[in-house]
């Protein structure tokens, strides 16, 4: 039987930096099941294309992490202000649309800004106690008018979930507040582009998003491609890994889905397993084209219209020339389920007829190569289930000494910055016994 002080699931960004913390210093095992490290962050070749599971923008905010993202990437990075837009009633307008309303039809735009103003008077009014669900908050917050143009429409195609038990404790960080002055300013007079948390952000010049990962993986001792984690005792510290056997540990970090987890510990209690079942998520389907004769400069755009099958499409050769051969552009386009397999030849057909529609393409002639990635678990949904399970299962990880971390590890809403932080932070917690 192998015995490592630390075995680490999952070679995304949080089990590679967790193995970057610890190499040299404790003895690892980073079982990744796939062939390649990266996860997420991966990028995937095709036809002189590089493809990313969608757009995966480095936005950075930390000094600890921006300085490790950096250090790895080294001269293959830029940084990039933002170009993000949203298509709405037949124009394209910039992101964020509560604050740049003026591109709309005069009636649309009134009902937005009258109805913003409103909610806004109220808003200081009305005491939340508790969380609150989306639809609610999102009407309590912008009004009528953005809630039914831009909010609910595109929340329901992203989320795939009933908005109506969707909860918010997610919204902070990645839904831009604008004032009152910012709205009417933005429908009426100047464009607010600089609201967001993403205005400017870092991208490889060279290979894509997976250039981070892959400079990550370079030099660590205790990495293993091709590893599957396939069930695993917590009292008893032992992993029975797909094709190699049993591997004995001392500590644990995951990082591969909470809900997997669970449900391949063999020693976790039926409350634990009750729990880890009940949490649940979204499936994105990304259809990467590699195109001819692009002309648009935009990086991403969001359709919140239901005559769009996708909820947001991007054009990564906009943040990096270098991911397509010369005079070809690259476009990513997400399309989410509940879970639900997806009819890839009829959503191809919808999509082509929904980027002529919004004047991306002008015909399918023009489309040379295509990627089809599949993210069974892309968004975890945020409910009331899930809020009562996270204690119940974090406290038996707890006391197993486990850690779970990430975005799936953790189960939430999450970037690639937060995965590299929480990688680092769980290598920390070991290296000080704690
Ligand atoms: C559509 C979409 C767009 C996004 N865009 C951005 C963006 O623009 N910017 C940004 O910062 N973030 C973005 N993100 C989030 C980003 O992808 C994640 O935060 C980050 O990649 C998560 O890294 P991770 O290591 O936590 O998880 P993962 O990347 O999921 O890594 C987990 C790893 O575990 C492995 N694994 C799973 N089970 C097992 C097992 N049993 N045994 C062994 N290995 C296993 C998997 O193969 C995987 O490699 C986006 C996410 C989605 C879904």
């Amino acid at each position: 039987m192998l015995k490592t002080d630390v075995l680490i699931i999952g070679g995304g960004l949080a089990g590679l930096s967790a193995a970057k913390a610890l190499e040299g210093k404790k003895d690892y095992l980073l079982a990744e099941r796939e062939s390649r490290p990266g996860g997420l962050s991966a990028t995937l070749k095709k036809g002189g294309f590089h493809f990313d599971y969608s757009g995966h923008l480095l936005h950075l905010r930390w000094p600890e992490t921006t300085k490790l993202i950096l250090g790895a990437l080294g001269k293959n990075c830029v940084r990039i202000k933002r170009d993000a837009r949203v298509y709405a009633h037949k124009s394209w307008t910039p992101y964020p649309f509560q604050a740049n309303l003026s591109g709309l039809p005069p009636k649309v735009k009134s009902e937005c800004v009258s109805g913003f103003l409103a909610a806004y008077a109220a808003r200081k009014a009305e005491a939340i106690s508790g969380p609150e669900v989306f639809t609610r908050w999102t009407r309590r917050v912008f009004g009528e008018g953005i809630s039914n143009h831009f909010m609910l429409p595109y929340n329901a195609k992203l989320w795939q979930y009933p908005l109506e038990r969707l909860t918010t404790e997610w919204c902070a960080p990645f839904v831009p507040l604008p004032s009152p002055e910012e709205v009417v300013k933005g429908a009426y007079g100047k464009k607010s582009e600089g609201l967001g948390y993403n205005t400017v952000f870092n991208y490889p010049k060279r290979g894509g998003i997976g250039a981070l990962p892959n400079a990550l993986a370079m030099n660590l001792g205790g990495l293993r491609l091709g590893l599957e984690v396939e069930s695993l005792n917590l009292r008893k510290g032992v992993a029975n890994v797909r094709h190699f056997g049993p591997v004995h540990f001392k500590r644990l970090i995951n990082t591969s889905p909470l809900k997997d987890l669970i449900a391949r510990a063999e020693d976790a209690p039926v409350a634990v397993k009750r729990a880890a079942a009940s949490l649940r998520h979204n499936t994105v389907y990304v259809l990467n084209l590699g195109v001819k004769g692009v002309k648009s400069d935009m990086h991403w755009g969001y359709f919140p219209g239901a005559d769009f099958p996708f909820y947001r499409a991007g054009i990564a050769t906009n943040f990096s020339k270098e991911l397509a051969p010369r005079g070809c552009a690259s476009f990513y386009i997400e399309i989410a389920t509940p879970g639900s397999a997806l009819d890839l030849a009829s959503a191809e057909e919808a999509v082509i007829k929904g980027l002529k529609a919004c004047g991306l393409i002008k015909s399918a002639g023009q489309i040379v190569e295509k990627l089809w990635l599949k993210i069974p678990c892309a968004y975890v949904i945020y409910n009331r289930e899930r809020a009562e399970a996270l204690p119940v299962i974090f406290d038996w990880l707890k006391s197993r000494k486990a850690l779970s971390i990430g975005r799936y590890g953790a189960w939430k809403y999450s970037f690639m910055e937060e995965s590299v932080k929480e990688g680092l932070g769980a290598a920390a917690a070991i290296l000080k016994r704690r």
